[in-house]
């Protein structure tokens, strides 16, 4: 074992053991001796912006993102460079290990092997490898997807964009849901920084497919930007989802594979699932029913993930494919997965394969991944605000009741959201579910001024009120506190 011991250029000491490097796609990787960081050396000597732009990633940008408040927060969502090191005229950066939770455990197929995106985002490779202790669930991809937005969000936000947003540079784990993007070393900073790679296949936006083959200088040549960051985005949030890939479908442009493949994702690009054009659309072949239902888009079709996805996925794959501004932002990936959560139904089939599934807003809700029928009485939350604390308008926000189902601050004030500014005390339920004597009821436990606007009484700490149906209920006095009516739908 030979152990170096070298300065990093911020003056710190760093180790690492000089033996059986990892190898990624432009760096070799050599871990310290108690593994709690790596160091990475660029194979290829950098340039100077190379260099200058590594010199920002773990100064400015990195305060920019990690700096004020929420640092804590970020680290899970980022792997982010820490150090520049220079050694033997090669440049690296130091940066956090993984998570162990980002590694297949021991005594399974992958064993050991990082959970990259890619064994989740293909049906061939989630069917065949991914272990079904991995697999996770609906919820579970939701999750992961909310995490992802937000950290791309982040990354937006700052002014910053990812350029090679991929399945390759997310490691995700289905059991937890939680994400985190590495690689970022190839950040692009419009005006600055020019991107080092165009993407990875699957992920590059069509007018970066379309324009390659354009000298570098062609006004009319695009390069990895924002716009093409939101399309990589949307299409890691149907792949985790649906596990297919939008576009690839079998029309056929030419027998040129090259050509096919630049034509497919680029100029003639096609939704797989457009609803009035339907000459993409993915023949189901003999030897893909390993694959099913995965890739069946007339059983699993991209409606099923309720309103708030398919309108966005409408955006990124129909109105956006081709016009890189109306494709929605991380942003409203974010609200809309989140909104999505609160739709979901657990699925009463124990062995379904998805554990929950959105509820459409039928009279007959069955779970697509398995079949089942939901049985009983199902309560319905619609979610209502207002700007004066008189007059309610609804806000296209529905929640799903189920047993020990939460209620929680952001679904009482309109002005909290679930995400990295959440409080500890924002975190904690204030109310719950149950199916009690053949009624559904919720349990205040900490709303202070819960009424009943039906019956005009107030629900006290500690009290419940049964779920009727066209029962209103205010949760909170305060001026952002919403109004519900409540539906019951039996079935
Ligand atoms: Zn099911």
């Amino acid at each position: 074992m030979s152990l170096v011991s070298i300065q990093a250029k911020d003056g710190s000491k760093v180790e690492f053991v000089m033996k059986d490097p990892c190898q990624g796609g432009v760096k070799d990787v050599y871990f310290s001796p108690d593994r709690s960081y790596v160091v990475a050396f660029f194979r290829k000597p950098l340039d100077f912006n190379g260099k200058d732009r590594l010199e920002r990633l773990v100064s400015k940008y990195r305060e920019g993102i990690f700096g004020n408040q929420g640092a804590e927060y970020w680290k899970n969502l980022f792997c982010w460079p820490e150090k520049i090191v220079e050694y033997n005229n090669m440049t690296g950066i130091v940066a956090p290990v993984y998570q162990p939770n980002f590694f297949f455990p021991p005594n399974t197929t992958l064993e050991g092997a990082e959970k990259e995106g890619k064994w989740f985002t293909s049906a061939k490779n989630f069917n065949r490898f991914v272990p079904e202790t991995e697999k996770g669930n609906l919820l579970s991809y939701l999750r992961i997807c909310i995490n992802l937005s937000r950290a791309v969000r982040r990354l937006h936000a700052a002014g910053l964009a990812h350029s090679d947003l991929s399945y390759k540079n997310c490691l995700v784990d289905p059991s937890t849901g939680d994400a985190c993007i590495i690689d970022i070393d190839g950040l692009v900073v419009p005006g600055l920084f020019a991107p080092d790679v165009l993407g990875t296949p699957d992920f590059m936006a069509p007018e970066v497919v379309a324009t390659m083959k354009l000298d570098f200088k062609d006004p009319q040549r695009k390069f990895p930007c924002r716009e093409t960051d939101q399309h990589a985005l949307a299409i890691l949030i149907y792949q985790y989802l649906f596990h297919r890939h939008p576009l690839r479908g079998s029309k056929v442009h030419s027998q040129d594979t090259e050509v096919q493949e630049t034509l497919e994702m680029g100029e003639k690009a096609l939704f797989i699932e457009h609803p009035t054009d339907s000459s993409n659309r993915y023949k189901i072949q003999k030897n893909d029913k390993d694959f099913l239902p995965w890739i069946d888009t007339n059983k699993l079709p991209y409606s099923i993930m309720g309103p708030y996805l398919k309108t966005l996925f409408n955006r990124a794959f129909i109105d956006g494919l081709h016009l890189p501004a109306k494709r929605p932002s991380a942003d409203e990936w974010e609200e809309a997965l989140v909104k999505t959560v609160d739709l979901l139904q657990p699925c009463s089939n124990n062995n379904c394969v998805k554990k929950w599934y959105v509820f459409d807003n039928s009279t007959k809700p069955v779970c697509p991944y398995c079949g089942t029928k939901f049985k009983g009485q199902l309560p319905v939350f619609d979610l209502y605000s207002s700007h004066d604390g008189k007059s309610f308008r609804p806000e296209n926000h529905r929640l799903m009741i189920y047993n020990n189902q939460y209620l929680y601050p952001w679904h009482v004030l309109r002005n909290i959201f679930p995400n990295e500014k959440l409080t500890d005390n924002q975190k904690k339920p204030v109310a719950y579910f149950a199916f009690h004597k053949n009624q559904w009821i919720l349990i205040n436990q900490t709303l202070d001024s819960l009424f009943d606007v039906t019956n005009q009484k107030t629900i006290p700490t500690g009290s419940f009120v049964a779920l009727t149906e066209g029962l209103q209920l205010l949760l909170s006095k305060d001026p952002s506190g919403r109004l519900v009516h409540v539906s019951l739908v039996k079935a």
